[in-house]
């Protein structure tokens, strides 16, 4: 078999593996999502019951300062009772007045706080909710992707025997070139020389359409390893392109069965023609 149809069977390997981890993947995917809103949900709450939390001591605080205001007034009152002269009586009353505005404002302060703690209690109730209502997600989610893995477990493991198998037959090169390729251009990888015309010997990559040179395409046919000059795509034909529809000025191997291409000088082991 030609190194070209060697490794167009690992691509085949490799595109079913994809195929399978991609179930695996969106679920996933989603399931960090779910991760992902239920984490900033819990730092919502966080942040809330640490907010909360400080109105709380603030509401507390407004209170006892409040207090001590107050006791002080009343003590203030008792010895304005006891005054002997107008200007004493009046010294008190100053002072009473100015600890009331202040008493005043702590009263208002403690009412704000207090409004605050209710806003925060109320935040944190619904962002409580919010949180239960994504773990029940994700937990679902999490079960949903454990369910794939173990759907894909078995398949997933005879295909990486497989491919074991099929790489031993790879040059190492190419193989690894392969690899490098699937991740930048996925399904296109490997590409099949389409027939566009050929009466007038136009062929294009299957990728991206660039046209294949018929000197090109019988290089391929004998089935050395041929990238494809503008996507970068291994190129290969099918044995029909390769055999039935091969013009026979094209200097092609003459057995029908082309890829294989038995009588047909092979390219060495590790080689890559550059189209
Ligand atoms: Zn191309």
């Amino acid at each position: 078999m030609s190194e070209s149809a060697n490794l167009l069977k690992l691509f085949r390997v490799d595109q079913q593996i994809r195929g399978l981890r991609s179930r695996l993947t969106s679920a996933e995917r989603f399931l960090a999502e779910q991760q992902k809103l239920m984490a900033a949900l819990e730092t919502k709450l966080a942040t809330s019951t640490q907010q909360h939390k400080i109105a709380k001591a603030a509401a507390a605080g407004a209170e006892g300062e409040a207090a001590r205001i107050e006791a002080r007034m009343n003590h203030l009152r008792e010895q304005m009772n006891l005054a002997k002269t107008n200007k004493e009586y009046s010294a008190f009353l100053t002072e009473v007045n100015s600890l009331k505005a202040l008493k005043d404002e702590q009263d208002k302060l403690q009412l704000e706080q207090l409004d605050r703690v209710d806003q925060f209690a109320k935040q944190m109730s619904e962002l409580d909710a919010q949180v239960k209502e994504r773990q029940g997600v994700a937990s679902k989610a999490k079960a949903e992707r454990d369910g794939k893995e173990a759907e894909i477990k078995d398949r997933l493991g005879e295909l990486s025997k497989e491919r074991g198998v099929v790489r031993d037959g790879v040059d190492a090169a190419h193989a690894k070139r392969l690899e490098d390729l699937m991740e930048r251009l996925g399904e296109d990888a490997m590409a099949m020389v389409e027939e566009i015309d050929r009466r007038n010997h136009e062929w294009s990559c299957g990728a991206c359409r660039m046209a294949v040179p018929a000197q090109v395409l019988s290089i391929i046919t004998r089935g050395s390893l041929v990238n494809c000059p503008s996507c970068g795509a291994f190129l290969f034909t099918e044995t029909d392109v390769a055999s039935k529809k091969l013009p026979k000025d094209l200097d092609a191997p003459k057995p029908a069965k082309a890829p294989k291409a038995a009588k047909a000088p092979k390219a060495k082991r590790g080689e890559t023609l550059e189209a």
